[in-house]
């Protein structure tokens, strides 16, 4: 598909914010990322702590490597993460998302790409709606397009082919929230009743 200027959409690309190793994966893998010229961009403020940091990029980059995609890799900024949900730390999904795709959008508009996405979209972990209104509301306000897909119904598959290849697979989304969740028990089952009586009290 050409622009009003002759331009390909294909040569302009998208950029792929891109989350770790694994959920990168499926962009290879899917057949919706097929017609598009891919840069993956790797930026994760988010994740904690550092040898964590460390671990996904480095799967990241042996992914990129083994299969030949393009991508720049950002500065770690963890403190850009802190400053942007501090005080506010029960938004925090969705001031992280908002962080990383203004990021990507900014990084795809200075390289001249006509699309973003992100591959949080992999991911049923993630809250695809608040997803797609952010990514599309961050890419409008800067002239892009905003790429929805849906990689919940393969995760399984591709966790699993990300460990044939010997990929590492997270156990957590990324901040210290979400470590704290994963390994306290305690804490999760508060999380899971409070929601309950939530969901009772709107029922
Ligand atoms: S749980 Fe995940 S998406 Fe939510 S704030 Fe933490 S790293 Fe970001």
């Amino acid at each position: 598909m050409r622009d009003m200027d002759g331009r390909d959409d294909k040569v302009r690309g998208l950029l792929v914010d891109s989350c770790c190793g694994p959920c990168a994966l499926a962009v290879f893998l899917l057949d919706d990322f097929a017609d598009y010229e891919r840069h993956f961009l790797f930026y994760n403020p988010n994740v904690h702590p550092f040898r964590e940091y460390r671990r996904r990029l480095e799967s990241f980059e042996e992914l990129m490597s083994s299969m030949g995609g393009e991508f720049t890799v950002l500065a770690y900024e963890p403190e850009e993460w802190i400053r942007a949900v501090a005080f506010r730390e029960e938004s925090r999904c969705e001031l992280c998302y908002r962080l990383r795709l203004r990021r990507a959008a900014d990084f795809a508009l200075e390289a001249d790409m006509a699309t973003l996405t992100t591959t949080l979209f992999a991911s049923p972990y993630q809250d695809h709606d608040l997803l797609c209104r952010l990514g599309e509301s961050v890419a409008r306000s800067r002239g892009l397009e905003f790429m929805v897909w849906d990689g919940r119904a393969s995760y399984r598959e591709l966790l699993e082919e990300a460990r044939r290849r010997g990929m590492y697979t997270q156990p957590y989304c990324g901040c210290l929230f979400s470590e704290r969740e994963r390994y306290d028990r305690a804490l999760r089952q508060r999380k899971e009743a409070r929601k309950a009586s939530r969901e009772r009290g709107s029922a």
